[in-house]
């Protein structure tokens, strides 16, 4: 019974991993269909101010509206896309909305539009040789001007090798912000900040949980507030859920924070309307 057992066991082991192997196959293959039939949208998520919640900035966030499964995550589909190499035309894709869509926004709304538009930018893409290029062509097809552009980058996607180092410096030469994303979270985050020009710090949501609370996380956060400042950078609290994170991010020295609090992200935010302001 035991060997009949084992083996019953051994083969549901074996079809979990080809299920896992298949779902990705599958995703693989319908991310290429997906990018030519149109199923990706961008949605906006508001970087706001913290001493009068004005929205500063927003962040680009891909979305796949999939015909059949509904919802996917870009936590799920963006490393199928980076494994397969297909992030390199999606995120162009991403980057070429979002810069058009901050262009449309300042044209509509003039001062009252966001000042920066945050996109993503994945290990893959930061690899590619020429990266830099696509970043100043896409600037100069939709007319952005480059100091309104952050792009976000990863310790993890930094230290992916290529040339990604010269390509973080080529597009800060190019006047392009760029924001170290979940900051605190990598092996070397402080180290990146001698290695490559670094304008924002984006400190990541397992900071910003339970600062409330005396303990680990506010020591934490006050001291990366402490060397955002020291280093003369912009410093953005993330995921922040509750007006209490806020109220203490700002007693801290934040001025700048992002989050469910302040705004979901969503296809068009309100720049116009009432604001959560935190003091
Ligand atoms: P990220 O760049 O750190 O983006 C922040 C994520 O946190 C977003 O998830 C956002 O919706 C979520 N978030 C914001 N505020 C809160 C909050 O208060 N509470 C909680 N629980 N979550 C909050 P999303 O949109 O699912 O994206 C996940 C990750 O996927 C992003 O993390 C980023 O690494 C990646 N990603 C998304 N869009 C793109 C893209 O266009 N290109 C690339 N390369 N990666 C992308
Ligand atoms: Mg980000
Ligand atoms: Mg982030
Ligand atoms: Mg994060």
């Amino acid at each position: 019974y035991a060997a009949k057992h084992a083996g019953v066991r051994h083969r549901r082991h074996h079809s979990e991993l080809d299920v896992v192997a298949g779902e990705h196959a599958l995703l693989a293959a319908e991310l290429r269909a997906a990018l030519d039939t149109g199923q990706f949208r961008v949605v906006y998520q508001p970087i706001v101010s913290l001493p009068d919640g004005r929205i500063v900035s927003v962040e680009a966030l891909v979305r796949w509206d999939h015909p059949t499964r509904g919802f996917v995550s870009p936590v799920e589909f963006i490393p199928v896309a980076e494994q397969n190499g297909l992030i390199v035309e999606l995120g162009a894709w991403v980057l070429r909305t979002a810069c058009a869509q901050a262009v449309m926004w300042r044209n509509e709304l003039g001062e009252a539009a966001p000042e920066r538009m945050s996109v993503n930018v994945s290990a893959r893409q930061l690899a590619e040789p020429g990266f830099a290029d696509v970043v100043a062509s896409v600037l100069a097809w939709t007319g952005l001007g480059a100091r309104h552009l952050i792009v976000e980058v990863t310790e993890t996607a930094v230290f992916g090798g290529g040339q990604t180092v010269q390509t973080v410096k080529d597009l800060h030469e190019l006047g392009v912000k760029i924001a170290l994303d979940d900051f605190g979270t990598g092996h070397s985050s402080l180290g990146l900040l001698q290695t490559i020009p670094v304008d924002m710090l984006k400190v990541d949501k397992s900071f910003v949980d339970g600062i409330t609370m005396a303990g680990r996380h506010a020591v934490i956060a006050t001291a990366l507030i402490q060397v955002s400042n020291g280093l003369g950078l912009m410093a953005v609290a993330e995921g922040v859920e509750t007006a209490e994170q806020a109220a203490e991010l700002h007693r801290l020295g934040y001025r700048l924070a992002q989050g469910y609090h302040f705004g979901r992200p969503v296809a068009e935010p309100d720049f116009t309307g009432t604001r959560v302001a935190v003091v």
